[in-house]
């Protein structure tokens, strides 16, 4: 991704308030972020507990989704995966993230939801947790691979809550 600043990503939700935008709580390493790695930037808000964010680039434009994570949390003894980096974790660091659509839609109170890593940083797990079958191929290759492929997942989640 292209650098951010602050306003930029709070100017880019498409799904939420501008109240609500204006408030959130950005990551704490914000400022220190290395963007050009990222294939999003995802978060969860340090003082909402179930509010999260995930903010990417469409075409030149950044793009902000704001989802709400379930209350109720799988339990660590089983596994799941994270269906935008596709990591296979304890069940209790994946949980159910729901988006309120855009438009018409979402003023009815329709969501899209999927499986996320329960902290939203799939896009430094995509470099730093490579799959054990993935290891003997040259990791620069695996890491823009999985960031792309990550990228695509997201954009697909994107396009579903605008639909
Ligand atoms: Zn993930």
């Amino acid at each position: 991704m292209h650098a951010l600043t602050e306003q930029q990503v709070r100017r880019s939700f498409v799904n939420c308030s501008q109240g609500e935008a204006r408030s959130l709580t950005l990551p704490k390493d914000f400022a220190a972020l290395d963007w050009a790695a990222l294939a999003l930037l995802g978060w969860r808000d340090p003082k909402a507990p179930l509010r999260g964010y995930l903010v990417l680039e469409d075409g030149e434009r950044p793009v902000g989704i704001a989802v709400r994570a379930a209350e109720s949390r799988m339990s660590a003894r089983t596994t799941a995966m994270c269906l935008l980096c596709q990591t296979a974790q304890p069940g209790d660091a994946v949980s159910l993230f729901t988006a309120r659509r855009t438009g018409a839609a979402g003023r009815n109170g329709d969501t899209v939801g999927t499986y996320m890593c329960a902290d939203l940083r799939c896009a430094d797990r995509v470099r730093a947790e490579i799959p054990p079958w993935l290891r003997e191929r040259d990791p620069a290759e695996v890491v823009t691979e999985r960031t792309a492929e990550l990228g695509e997942r997201v954009r697909a989640f994107v396009d579903a809550v605008r639909r």
